[in-house]
This record gives C-alpha cells, sequence and structure tokens, in this order.
C-alpha cells in the first residue's frame, strides 16, 4: 500500500500531533494529581530512584546483587500501592495518570520496524479521502448516483445497441475495475462528447479505489499542466510533481480543454510513458477522439494511448463517433 508524500506528511503530522496532545493531557493531570495529593510528588521521585539503583545495580558484577535487588523490588512495590491507594482514594477517574503512548503496538512511532503500523494506516486512508474530496468536483460521486437518463434508449444499427445499453456496459465495467483495482491495472481511457458522464464516473473510480486503501490523485489537465509549467519555470520544487508519479491511479480529467502547447505535448508524453514503463496506472477522461488526439498531440501518443490503454465511449446522440466505435470494434475484433 503506497500512499503519496502529500497524504504521508499529513498523517505523521496528525499522529505527531496526537502524541503531543497525549502527553500534554498525562503532564496537565500529573500537575493536578500532585497538587491534589503531594505525597504522590514524593512516591514518583522514590520509584525513580529505586529503577536507577536496580539498573546501576545490574552492572555490578564483583558483588552478591540477589538480596539488594530483592530489597529494592519489595520497596519499589510498597511505593506503587501506596500510590494506587493514594489515587483510589482521590478518586481520579480510570487512567487519569495513564502515562502509555497513543498507540501501543508502535508506540506512537507509526512503525514497527520497517512496517506501517495500523495506527498511520489508518491515518493515511483518512488523508486520503480528505485530500480527494476536495479535488473531486461535486462530492456526490458514488456508482449509485449514475444517471442513465441523458443515454438515448434507441437502437443504433451502427452501434448494435443502444447508446444507454453500451453505457450500461461502461457502467459495470467500471464498477468492477473500481472494486477489484490493484496497483498496475490496466489504464483507461474516456472518450465521449461534453456533459456525458465522465468526469463524474471518473471520480466514481477514485473514490472507490482510495477506499480499497490505494494512492489516487485526480486532477483536471489544466491543473497538472500548470503544475509541471510552475515547476519547469522554477516557480515550484520538482518535488511537487511526485504526487504525479508515485500514485497507484492517475487521473487527467478533461484532456483536449487546456492551451495545448509543444511544453504541454512533451509533458504528457512523459506522464504517459513513464507512468506505463513503472506500471502504474492512469485514467484519462477527454473529449477528443483518437483522430484529434494524433492531431493535437501527435502519433507517439496517440499510439501509446491506443495500444496500452482500455478505450470506453460515452455516447449520447452523437451519430459521428458511432461508425468510428463500430470500426474500432471490427478491428479489435480481428485481432
Ligand atoms: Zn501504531
Amino acid at each position: 500500500m503506497a500512499y503519496t508524500n502529500t497524504v504521508l506528511t499529513r498523517a505523521r503530522a496528525r499522529l505527531r500531533q496526537d502524541n503531543e496532545r497525549k502527553r500534554a493531557e498525562y503532564e496537565d493531570h500529573l500537575g493536578k494529581a500532585y497538587a491534589l495529593r503531594p505525597r504522590l510528588r514524593e512516591i514518583d521521585r522514590a520509584l525513580r530512584s529505586t529503577t536507577a539503583r536496580a539498573a546501576a545495580l545490574l552492572f555490578q558484577h564483583d558483588t552478591d546483587r540477589t538480596a539488594e535487588l530483592a530489597r529494592l523490588r519489595e520497596e519499589n512495590q510498597k511505593l506503587q500501592d501506596e500510590r494506587q491507594w493514594i489515587l483510589d482514594e482521590a478518586e481520579l477517574p480510570d487512567g487519569y495518570l495513564d502515562d502509555s503512548p497513543v498507540c501501543t503496538l508502535c508506540s506512537g512511532t507509526g512503525y514497527i520496524g520497517s512496517r506501517m503500523c495500523e495506527c498511520l494506516q489508518e491515518l493515511c486512508r483518512q488523508e486520503q479521502k480528505r485530500e480527494l474530496a476536495s479535488l473531486l468536483p461535486t462530492g456526490r460521486e458514488r456508482f449509485d448516483n449514475f444517471s442513465m437518463e441523458v443515454y438515448p434508449e434507441r437502437f443504433y444499427p451502427e452501434l448494435g445497441m443502444s447508446a444507454r445499453t453500451l453505457m450500461q456496459k461502461n457502467l459495470n465495467y467500471c464498477k468492477k475495475y473500481a472494486m477489484e483495482f490493484q496497483p498496475g491495472a490496466r489504464s483507461l481511457l474516456f472518450s465521449g462528447a461534453t456533459g456525458l458522464g465522465k468526469t463524474f464516473l471518473s471520480a466514481c473510480i477514485a473514490r472507490q479505489v482510495a477506499e480499497g486503501g490505494h494512492s489516487v490523485v485526480y486532477a483536471t489537465a489544466g491543473k497538472l499542466f500548470s503544475d509541471y509549467e510552475a515547476v519547469k519555470f522554477e516557480r515550484a520544487e520538482p518535488e511537487s510533481l511526485r504526487d504525479y508519479r508515485d500514485c497507484d491511479l492517475l487521473i487527467i480529467d478533461d484532456l483536449g480543454t487546456e492551451m495545448t502547447t509543444e511544453f504541454v505535448k512533451a509533458a504528457l508524453y512523459e506522464i504517459v510513458n513513464s507512468r506505463l514503463l513503472e506500471r502504474k496506472t492512469t485514467v484519462i477522461s477527454t473529449n477528443l477522439n483518437e483522430q484529434d488526439l494524433e492531431e493535437r498531440y501527435g502519433g507517439q501518443i496517440a499510439s501509446r494511448l491506443q495500444g496500452s490503454y482500455r478505450v470506453l465511449y460515452f455516447l449520447g446522440d452523437d451519430i459521428r463517433r458511432l461508425r468510428k466505435i463500430k470500426q474500432n470494434e471490427e478491428r479489435t475484433a480481428r485481432v
């Protein structure tokens, strides 16, 4: 399970704050308990002293330590009993002087050896959810909220089905895809006119995949390229692009609506190519068809997308696209 740098940094910061809060609460309670029963402070001091003397004894090899250790143990037990008696008598709530760390599994460090502890994983999941919620367009993006109404039920002979049936197939596919997502899953290209649910469906995938514990970054093409440009013109650190490279699933929405410069073409090629090489999954939505993609971004990118991405067509009343799809299906059937 890989989280992006942004999510991990925030999750670690929260764990640190939780530790500090717990520590501060303990100090506060201890101060109040000492004020209430000053004898407690003396007992704690004495307990520290017996512990230190016992530790020192362990390094003395020349004398018989057994008797002295037993005596210290007894002294320690007496002090602890008295401490407990005072706490009970003062009627302090249970756990009032609990000084254990926020997580006992990892002592509040977030790691057990090199493995991430469940406590930090949970914080990562929460931060990933929060991060996506701030990026996704409406907050309603769930497969169950997907409406079929904009897709005509009319049968298209060219397609062999209605646009609605085609869309139902797309929806089923995306749902299964998101539920079963594993890093390295095949990349997708959503192609279709504006207003046909591409953004909504890609956001549904983002949410579901993130809930499955994978790192997801969602960005419009405009935002993505302006972030790359900021690095190129040294307005931002290269580090700021790390999430786009590292995430398990990158969703690029609305490709083709940005101002397409030579720089944008190069950046897109870099993103598409490097993610393919590193077996990282990308979902791109665009209102361009294959021909437009080739004209705008060049043959290299178009062939990368067509060769390695699964293309899903989004169709409304847009008859122009039908022939293209038909041709494509025939081509796929032949392969
Ligand atoms: Zn932990």
